[in-house]
């Protein structure tokens, strides 16, 4: 069996749009399931259009989700050698020839054929010119593009697509494609073939918007005598309203950046994406990144649209739903010491991570990440929802304050007292803490819960979360003595 090897080739002319993401992450599934090889080519030839910026975001999108490349980046302009010496060879075979056609003939051509109800391709005016046709022309110094000429054959051409099965169109259907410019630059359409070539690809996964290129490319590999490899059209990624989807019509969430900058955890991320499209035929919804590449296949690629199920102007829907239900199973369930990896990347972002965490502390934290994380949907809750259990500066719920803390005034007495009894406490366990907040409602003949809601919205600043007790001994004696003494604050 000869390597797989597989190729992500983005024009770097934007963002990294989920669905490039996909298309990136269905190739790097093939190529680790089959030992392969996935390269990274950025397809800069369009110069007007490709941007450094763009190109950085392509990599460090890569780079975030996981995928990574064994060969690359390579860049196309740096091979436009290679595309001219394939013109020069289609040329001297016979397989293409110099079209002098202007632009103003070839549109006056187009409108009479127009007119007419004729095909609108190029009418092979200049495919049967004379050496001293072509010769005289040149002499008189007339600009010329290079076309390629589509074989006169009966019959149709095709290729077996691995998804879509056999993709077949009539030769007299594919017009003499262009593949040099008149100044003497090579066509997108002819470098994406050379450099498949060059790389040796064997496998072509890409989307269905590059179908259209798809039967000109066989031809050049006939041409060029190379075997096909072998071709994967997947779906669009659609909207609710089978839209296509884009920054312009759906904004950030299109790009892959946003999950990176919303607080998404790169493999759920990926487990989303991989869902988008393709299913192993049941229903299971979570995949490790080993099962994941053990059950991929390009034949479970769906033959038809992904929808990308995204309600604009709906608060509950930021994005597709399920990418965030996917995120927050991994959130809930993933192993706490990586976890506790990605919350301390967010907190370094927000300044409110200090080494402490890392030395004696370290099972402290991994203990309080652990306790809030059932609630959370994204890692930036824990430096928003979850602030109260990192910092000083967090901030208290409207509601639960009102409920809770401003409807008993007494309580600028009662907590400041619950924190000298706290204070003195032998061990700040959860048996003593809670103990000694019973005790202290018993006296005052006050229900409990009065004690206990008022002392976790001074100390979490939230309505509800994890067990009390729990919270207070895992944010710690210090800070929980504080909050209950600075109740008085919040009245005046
Ligand atoms: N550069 C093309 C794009 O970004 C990819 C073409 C291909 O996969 O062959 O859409």
């Amino acid at each position: 069996m000869r390597e797989t090897r597989l190729r992500f080739p983005p024009s770097p002319t934007g963002y990294l749009h989920i669905g490039g993401a996909r298309t990136a992450l269905y190739n790097w599934l093939y190529a680790r399931q089959t030992g392969g090889k996935l390269i990274l080519r950025i397809e800069d030839t369009d110069t007007g259009r490709s941007t450094e910026e763009s190109i950085q975001g392509i990599i460090e999108g890569l780079e975030w989700l996981g995928i990574d490349y064994d060969e690359g980046p390579y860049f196309q302009t740096d091979f436009e050698q290679d595309h001219l010496a394939a013109a020069r060879k289609l040329l001297e075979k016979g397989a293409a020839y110099k079209c002098f056609c202007s632009k103003e003939e070839l549109e006056a051509k187009r409108e009479a054929a127009l007119a007419a109800k004729k095909p609108l391709g190029y009418d092979r005016t200049c495919r049967n010119l004379s050496p001293t046709e072509i010769t005289e022309k040149e002499a008189a110094g007339i600009p010329s593009v290079l076309r390629f000429k589509v074989p006169e054959r009966s019959g149709n051409l095709g290729y077996d697509d691995k998804i879509l099965g056999r993709i077949e169109s009539n030769y007299s259907e594919i017009d003499d494609f262009v593949i040099v410019r008149s100044n003497g630059k090579p066509l997108y359409l002819l470098c994406n073939v050379v450099d498949d070539i060059r790389d040796r690809i064997t496998h072509i996964i890409r989307g269905q918007d590059h179908m259209t290129n798809t039967l000109k490319q066989v031809l050049l590999y006939e041409a060029l005598e190379v075997p096909l490899p072998v071709f994967a059209h997947m779906p669009l990624t659609l909207d609710t309203k089978k839209a296509k989807i884009s920054k312009r019509s759906h904004g950030e969430i299109v790009a892959v950046q946003f999950y990176r900058d919303s607080g998404f955890i790169p493999w759920a991320f990926n487990n989303f994406l991989a869902l988008l499209g393709w299913s192993a035929g049941n229903d299971q919804e979570f995949y490790s990144k080993e099962e994941l590449i053990k059950e991929f296949s390009l034949e479970r690629i769906n033959k038809s649209s992904a929808i990308f199920n995204y309600k604009k102007n709906d608060p509950k829907f930021f994005t597709d739903p399920k990418a965030i239900f996917i995120n927050e199973h991994y959130l809930r369930t993933m192993d706490i010491a990586e976890l506790g990896e990605l919350v301390k990347n967010e907190l370094k972002k927000e300044d409110l991570w200090h080494d402490g965490y890392d030395a004696d502390k370290k099972d402290r934290y991994l203990q309080t990440v652990d306790l809030i994380r059932d609630r959370f949907h994204t890692l930036k809750d824990f430096t928003s929802l979850g602030r109260a259990y990192f910092a000083d500066d967090f901030a208290i719920d409207e509601k639960p304050l009102a409920k809770n803390v401003l409807k008993f005034p007494e309580l600028q007495k009662w907590l400041p007292e619950l924190a000298d009894r706290y204070e003195k406490l032998a061990e700040f366990s959860l048996e003593e803490t809670e103990r000694v907040a019973r005790e202290l409602s018993d006296e005052l003949a006050i229900k409990p819960g009065i004690i206990i809601n008022a002392m976790r919205t001074v100390v979490t600043g939230q309505l509800a979360g994890p067990s009390m007790f729990d919270i207070l001994v895992t944010i710690g004696r210090e800070r929980v003595v504080q909050r209950l003494r600075d109740v008085g604050k919040l009245f005046a």
